[in-house]
């Protein structure tokens, strides 16, 4: 059985990439090395033991906090349930999922007919049911310089790449190129992966640049319609 390490769980709409506006269990996983300067879930970068918690503490907190709770996929599903929660969409986040084995979870999540989506920066091995949803938004030369893997790059069903100035697309395109992904010019590579750009942070500049760029390559534009609409 693998221990997972939870910072949140809570139902919401997921509000990014192929996946937008459909209803969704959201389970956070605490840990992260990658250090992005930009991160909005710095809260979950470090696993401190006194900041362990009961899961019934987690499951009913409402602000940001470096808190989670021990457990296993089994019990995770049995939260769900006290939790009535209704999604039949799991997407499992961070904090870097990646870092914990995900086959048991997301094996359990089809195996109990749910759709079941990682959102990973792509520096460590993805470990998951074959039919999960794989999302990378590959975190290319952040405070930690850790390498984003061709294992992740292959095995992604989208690449959703946070873009702030023309930099950030060209660091994208460098990495398609390394991994002979380079786009089809219908908005996926060759080996159909859909490709995203998301503008950091909602600035003006970074959405016109996202939007510019999108139609010039036929690429697709995430706005994490989840933050225009105040859900989490
Ligand atoms: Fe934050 Fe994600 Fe970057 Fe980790 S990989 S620092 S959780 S944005």
């Amino acid at each position: 059985m693998t221990t997972l390490l939870v910072n949140e769980a809570f139902e919401t709409i997921q509000g990014e990439g192929s996946f937008t506006g459909t209803p969704a269990i959201f389970v956070r996983l605490q840990g992260c090395p990658v250090g992005c300067s930009w991160c909005d879930t710095k809260h979950t970068w470090d696993v401190l033991p006194s900041e362990k918690r009961d899961a019934n503490v987690i499951l009913q907190k409402t602000l940001e906090a470096p808190t989670y709770f021990e457990t296993t996929s089994a019990v995770l599903f049995d939260l769900f349930k006290q939790q009535a929660y209704r999604a039949k969409h799991i997407v499992i986040t961070g904090g870097e999922p990646c870092m914990f084995d995900l086959r048991e979870l997301t094996t359990m999540a089809i195996d109990k007919s749910y759709s079941v989506q990682i959102e990973t920066s792509g520096t460590f091995e993805v470990k998951c049911h074959p039919k999960t949803w794989v999302t990378v938004s590959p975190k290319i030369n952040m405070k930690a310089n850790m390498p984003v893997l061709s294992q992740a790059m292959k095995r992604a069903n989208e690449i959703k790449h946070p873009v702030a100035m023309q930099k950030h697309v060209e660091e994208l395109e460098a990495l398609l190129e390394r991994e002979g992904m380079l786009s089809n010019g219908c908005g996926t590579t060759e080996a159909n992966t859909l490709i995203y750009l998301q503008p950091i942070s909602q600035q003006d500049r970074a959405t016109e640049l996202a939007v510019k760029t999108c139609i010039e390559k036929n690429w697709r534009l995430s706005i994490q319609v989840h933050k225009y609409i105040g859900v989490e």
